[in-house]
């Protein structure tokens, strides 16, 4: 499992600027004083004694007061790490969180605190990237997915003595599942202690889940936000961002020149926040000696190394403004911001049981979660939060009150395969705090029977229990799997286009040189698959790497001219070495493809059930190419304009398998790969020609009531597609 069996490969520094960062000599004396001053500092007695005297501990606060940095060190230094385990190694104290970044970034921040380095007494894991050291670690960050993994290891967490499950009432899908899995494992561990930490939007929940667990409540000192909401409905969320963040910077700086607080912008995502901060230096820029500005992105997949600029102190003569995703709702804490402006929105991946497909769709905050955001203004002073949305919009049905648990809105595949994987076969008596909805449950097992990871009795396939061994969805673990049979012989290939599949994307594409990015990006391109473009992309960059003898700034100056992220391939490096231990762990075979049409097919094969056909070509020109989804046959898709399939001017290839599909202006199929319908009938075809046999098996299905009558007869109408379907 990742982050256990490995290191990290340390690849190389990255450039100096960020080196010094690092090294920067830190202020123990400051920084124990920052300690001191926290809310949580001042009933750190109390606190200790409520954990104490509990197995179970609840404990709200306000955000910033010291929840995820101090807690777990509290209870480090009252020895509540000391016991030994078997082995005689000390336990150690775990601290979940919903997020990568803020697993990283608040583990830093602990070890400066206790003046250690980070991956020794203090570290983190997070998937692929392990900064843990099994001798020295005491307290360990680790996101709510490792932990899972970690019980399917150990069912007993065995190593833990506290774990602290910070950020509860995020309620993601693995909050869910953990808390259902804890109310066993507590009987089990006597001895284990375990800590909820909430917003108050959701104790009172953890409280009643838990038998009446007591809760603790961290007094905070919080000030008032004046809301300015937005007469009309936006546009253009970018834009109005950047306007409004401008108006309060120049209003408020007229005077005398000096920063009266900083602003903390709420963004969608990754794309929207590069954007953001594009055009903010750009309207800077045309401004005549405008007052200092210093603009900071922030989301998860940011290198470490550049989140960790967000901290940087108050400056009383510049001004940051800090455009964030959701992670700085309740997970970060940066400090002296006085203005939010808030979008509104929210990038969410929202499942559709009926279709049988993800979408991530960008839509309206709860009421809830903005309340949360325009508090972030409130932490060191009266704020200002600016709403970029009508107040009409918070009355009527447009906003939800509360945010709705992941658990009822997602694609439940891997969780369910994870649960399968630990023998919880009645998922009917499975302690969810807010069970999953019955077409969600059956539809995602329904997903796990069509890959083959269930048998038609509901049980895991022998393909199923290896699929669980892959830290990553169900498609592509199968994949990997597949791609070691003599039949495909790529895994060498795919285990690249896996890793590639798992960060973002590694295209540059700066505005103003779109065109340039876009001819250069050309020379990389194989007409009939994404897929195999992403691994020429890698393959050419690990012959750099050869060329340039790893040396960091050749290859930074051979991605610039490429119009790559030299981060993102390295990433993709590091986790392609993470995959290969867990291909020796089990004995899979790394072997090299024999022909393009091997990996084609191997991805034919693993994702056939996202399956699309040309219904209306673009030769015209001026039109782009139609595809039907032959899961639903109803649903019109679109290659995605980046597409390698989209080049030229020949006919767009009649069937296509796609890895996600992207719900924006249109329904875009993202990393798309040419197949051969013949390969269909071969890998797909129980799916696509529902024979007899395989009729009497979903048959079976029912009766086991693995999925309902009803449901069932639906979807096989759905999926009844016949032979001459794929064949004409
Ligand atoms: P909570 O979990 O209750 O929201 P935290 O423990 O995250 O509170 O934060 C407590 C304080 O520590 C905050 O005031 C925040 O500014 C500071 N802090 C947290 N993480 C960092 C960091 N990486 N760098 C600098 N300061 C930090
Ligand atoms: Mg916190």
């Amino acid at each position: 499992v990742l982050g256990i069996e490995g290191k990290t490969e340390k690849f190389e520094e990255p450039n100096k600027e960020d080196e010094d960062l690092r090294e920067a000599p830190i202020d123990t004396l400051s920084i124990q004083q920052q300690r001191r001053q926290l809310p949580a500092f001042a009933v750190r007695k109390d606190l200790i004694r409520a954990i104490s005297e509990n197995q179970v501990t609840i404990v709200i606060g306000e955000t910033g007061s010291g929840k995820t940095t101090q807690l777990a060190q509290f209870l480090y230094e009252e020895g509540f790490a000391s016991s030994l385990d078997k082995n005689g190694q000390k336990k150690i104290i775990g601290c979940t969180q919903p997020r990568r970044v803020a697993a990283m970034s608040v583990a830093k921040r602990v070890s400066e605190e206790m003046n250690c380095k980070l991956s020794e007494e203090v570290g983190y894991v997070i998937r692929f990237e392990d900064r843990t050291s099994p001798q020295k670690t005491v307290i360990k960050y680790l996101t709510e997915g490792i932990l899972l993994r970690e019980i399917l290891i150990d069912p007993n967490l065995e190593d833990y003595s506290c774990i602290i499950m910070d950020e509860a009432h995020e309620r993601t899908l693995s909050t869910d599942v953990l808390l259902g899995l804890f109310r066993k494992l507590l009987m089990r561990r006597k001895d284990l202690k375990l800590i909820v930490t909430s917003a108050t939007m959701n104790a009172d929940r953890f409280t009643r889940f838990f038998g009446d667990a007591p809760q603790f409540t961290i007094p905070g000192r919080t000030f008032p936000v004046d809301i300015m909401f937005s007469k009309t409905s936006c546009q253009d969320y970018v834009e109005s961002a950047v306007k409004q963040v401008l108006t309060i910077h120049l209003q408020n700086s007229s005077k005398s020149k000096l920063n009266d607080g900083d602003i903390l912008v709420f963004m969608t995502g990754q794309e929207d926040i590069e954007v953001t901060c594009e055009l903010l230096k750009e309207k800077l820029e045309m401004l005549d000696d405008p007052p200092p500005l210093d603009i900071y992105p922030i989301y998860s997949t940011l290198p470490a190394d550049l989140q960790k600029k967000i901290f940087s102190k108050k400056n009383e003569f510049r001004r940051k403004v800090v455009v964030a995703t959701n992670i700085a709702e309740t997970s970060l804490t940066v400090d002296g911001i006085k203005y939010v402006v808030d979008t509104g929105l929210i990038k969410m991946k929202v499942y559709n049981p009926k279709l049988g497909m993800e979408t991530l769709q960008v839509v309206p905050v709860s009421v809830a979660n903005a309340q949360q955001r325009s508090g972030r203004a409130g932490r060191t002073g009266p704020g200002v939060a600016y709403r970029l949305y009508t107040e009409r919009a918070t009355k009527n049905d447009q906003m939800h009150l509360q945010p709705i648990p992941e658990i009822q809105r997602t694609n439940l595949s891997n969780v369910m395969l994870l649960l399968k994987s630990l023998k919880v076969d009645n998922l009917q008596r499975f302690p969810f705090l807010d069970p999953p909805p019955q077409d969600l449950l059956s539809r995602s097992l329904y997903d796990l029977w069509v890959i083959g990871a269930l048998d038609n009795f509901g049980n895991l396939t022998s393909l199923g229990s290896d699929m669980s061994n892959f830290p990553m969805e169900p498609t592509l673990s199968k994949l990997i799997i597949l791609s070691c049979k003599n039949e495909f012989h790529c895994s060498e290939e795919i285990l690249t286009v896996v890793s590639m599949l798992s960060i973002p994307s590694v295209f540059f594409r700066p505005k103003e040189r779109a065109q340039e990015a876009d001819s250069i990006r050309e020379k990389y391109v194989i007409a009939e698959s994404d897929h195999l473009t992403l691994l020429n992309v890698y393959n050419q960059w690990q012959q750099q790497l050869v060329k340039s003898n790893s040396s960091y700034k050749k290859l930074s100056i051979w991605c610039d001219k490429n119009f790559l992220q030299i981060k993102s391939l390295i990433r993709a490096r590091e986790i392609r070495n993470q995959l290969v231990l867990i291909m020796k762990k089990y004995k899979l075979p790394i072997s090299k493809s024999r022909s393009d049409d091997d990996v084609r097919k191997c991805l034919c094969a693993a994702y056939f059930q996202q399956l699309a056909r040309l219904i209306k070509n673009n030769i015209s020109g001026n039109s782009q190419a139609e595809y039907v989804n032959l899961r639903n046959k109803v649903m019109t898709m679109y290659l995605h304009p980046t597409s390698a399939l989209n080049g030229g001017t020949d006919m767009a290839p009649n069937f296509v398998v796609y890895h996600e599909l992207l719900l924006t202006t249109k329904e875009y199929m993202s990393c798309v790969t040419a197949v051969d319908p013949l390969w269909l009938l071969q890998y797909g075809y129980y799916f696509y020609g529902v024979d007899e046999k395989t009729q009497a098996n979903l048959k079976n299905l029912i009766d086991f009531e693995l999925i309902d009558k009803k449901d069932f007869e639906e979807r096989l109408n759905f999926d009844k597609l016949r032979y001459q379907d794929v064949i004409s």
